[in-house]
């Protein structure tokens, strides 16, 4: 069984719990690791201005304090890495990560629906997206 190691687990601890309980279960099956959780204004601002977010802080969900918004995506031991150009694997990543959080969901485990980075409308694709965040998933009120 896979587990976060020490940097991981630290990002991870600075999200809300939903994101929390949603990796942390997401984990014990599929080997990921956490690039962010809160972002500090001049974090932000630097993800901003390298593109790499479309908002300034204090509007990103990573703003938020416990964050509610996460990035992560999948780890291969082959590679000892993330591989950032196989977006399939993200993608293949973002559906488990779904999948996980609607089992919690329906437990009543946690109180978020989430959203992906890849498909910000929820309908199940990702060509009609303008700006892809394959990384990012973050909390929505239901
Ligand atoms: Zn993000």
């Amino acid at each position: 069984m896979a587990a976060y190691g020490n940097t991981s687990t630290k990002r991870l601890a600075t999200c809300h719990c939903d994101l929390q309980l949603i990796f942390n279960t997401v984990i014990k099956k599929i080997d990921n690791s956490i690039f962010c959780g809160y972002r500090s204004m001049k974090v932000q601002n630097q993800a901003f201005e390298n593109g790499l977010s479309q908002v300034k802080y204090p509007d990103s969900k990573h703003n938020k304090l416990p964050s509610m918004a996460v990035d992560a995506g999948p780890y291969f031991v082959d590679i000892k890495n993330t591989d950032w150009d196989d977006h399939k694997a993200f993608a293949l990543f973002a559906g488990y990560v779904k999948r996980v959080a609607d089992e919690l969901l329906d437990q009543k485990s946690i109180t978020h629906r989430i959203r992906w980075g890849g498909d910000w409308n929820s309908d199940g694709r990702t060509v009609d997206e303008k700006f892809l965040d394959l990384p990012h998933f973050e909390l929505v009120a239901i």
